[in-house]
């Protein structure tokens, strides 16, 4: 293998730990990589870089958890990568919590690098879109909101995002859609897209002035009203009219 003196490229004399980061070839172990997402008229997949997911994007939906929205700025949290599952299989009831929440979500693919760009010019970066759901351990976000303390544990976790197959942009734009999420065959949310707080070129602007988002970041827009808990066994149908559905099966608990 090649070792470059640290010398050459006009750096420090060289140091036992640089030779040592230099010399690496192979990792000690594997670890999971995030799944490709099937995209609707190609054979490739989507691969995935980060997940970015909106909060309190649908005014019903933050009124019926306590909490009232504005427009002074969207906000975030995230999920790793490797939590996202591709629909149509079985997600297992995850551990600590005693309220596992549905929450049905628009996802954003992002296609093309955008860093500070105007809500003109945010469309570009649009690869396409998919339906998606932000699971969520609802017991111990109220117990972190309570406290003050960041909601990693109620949002990202293994199996916490679930993605259905992108439609390129050329064949959805977003507008009055309907989304919605059955459970076990009954309507349990229920919204449409010009519902959201912030749209998807608000988002996308905003998020650019504070990452550079490159291709392969997904973002999930939020979540209308009618989230609710969810047992083994459940049965999940989620659409976005004009979208490929996804389904998804609870289950047991891990
Ligand atoms: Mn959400």
């Amino acid at each position: 293998m090649l070792v470059i003196p640290a010398a050459s490229l006009g750096g420090p004399e060289p140091h036992q730990s640089r030779e040592n980061v230099l010399s690496v070839t192979r990792p000690l172990f594997s670890v999971p990589t995030a799944p490709l997402v099937p995209i609707h008229g190609r054979q490739e997949g989507f691969p995935i870089h980060r997940i970015f997911c909106v909060g309190r994007n649908y005014a019903a939906h933050a009124a019926e958890l306590g909490n009232t929205v504005d427009r002074v700025a969207p906000f975030y949290f995230t999920k790793p990568a490797t939590g996202l599952v591709i629909e149509g299989g079985t997600i297992a009831y995850p551990p600590g919590t005693e309220d596992y929440h549905h929450e049905i979500e628009l996802v954003i693919a992002i296609g093309a690098p955008a860093f500070r760009v105007s809500t003109d010019d945010a469309m570009e970066a649009v690869f396409g879109y998919a339906v998606g759901l932000d699971m969520t351990r609802r017991d111990l976000q109220n117990a972190m909101k309570e406290k003050q303390r960041p909601w990693d544990i109620a949002k990202a976790f293994e199996e916490s995002a679930v993605i259905g197959a992108i439609t390129p942009a050329g064949d959805f734009q977003p507008n009055s859609q309907r989304i919605s999420l059955n459970v076990n065959d009954s309507l349990r949310q229920e919204g449409h897209l010009n519902e959201m707080v912030w749209s998807v070129p608000e988002i996308i602007s905003h998020l650019s002035r504070y990452y550079h988002l490159t291709p392969g970041d997904l973002i999930f827009t939020g979540t209308p009203s009618g989230v609710g808990a969810l047992q083994p066994g459940d049965r999940l149908q989620g659409a976005v009219e004009g979208l490929s559905p996804i389904s998804v099966t609870i289950g047991p608990a891990a």
